[in-house]
């Protein structure tokens, strides 16, 4: 558990490392991802709290509740460009999600070898496509 992985937000102020690999990787297709990504799902390695390490000035907060679940989520960014770091949830506060696309080198990020699960497919674009052979659920989805 020594892989060590770095990444940052658009303007550089805000850096991370994160060591080991992730528990799991969500590939989140609801609509709440989709609108903060802007895009069609967002992919979330998922850390313990532990293995990341941020540094830089104090990352911004957004803390929102959940319509279906009534929870909150709370998204972190760089006070400066705004880039979305990753997040953290009242359901599993000692996870850290981290946005994948923030890592300087996501090539590292494997379907195969990690345990990706793709999430709230009911709300998946069709012009976003779900490969074959991934872990699949309609909704959200806890082991
Ligand atoms: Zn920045
Ligand atoms: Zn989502």
């Amino acid at each position: 558990m020594s892989t060590k992985h770095e990444g940052g937000c658009v303007c550089g102020a805000v850096r991370y490392e994160t060591q080991g690999d992730p528990m799991r990787v969500s590939v989140c297709h609801c609509t709440w991802c989709q609108r903060r990504t802007g895009s069609a799902f967002a992919v979330e390695p998922v850390f313990q709290m532990e293995q990341v390490v941020v540094s830089g000035p104090p990352l911004s907060r957004y803390r929102h509740i959940s319509d279906s679940s009534g929870r909150w989520l709370e998204l972190a960014f760089c006070p400066t460009c705004g880039t979305n770091i990753g997040f953290v949830t009242e359901r599993a506060p000692d996870l850290q999600f981290i946005d994948a696309g923030t890592f300087d080198d996501p090539t590292w990020i494997n379907a195969e070898t990690h345990n990706f699960r793709r999430i709230y497919l009911r709300s998946a674009q069709n012009w976003a496509e779900v490969p074959d052979g991934v872990e699949q659920h309609e909704a959200f989805y806890q082991a």
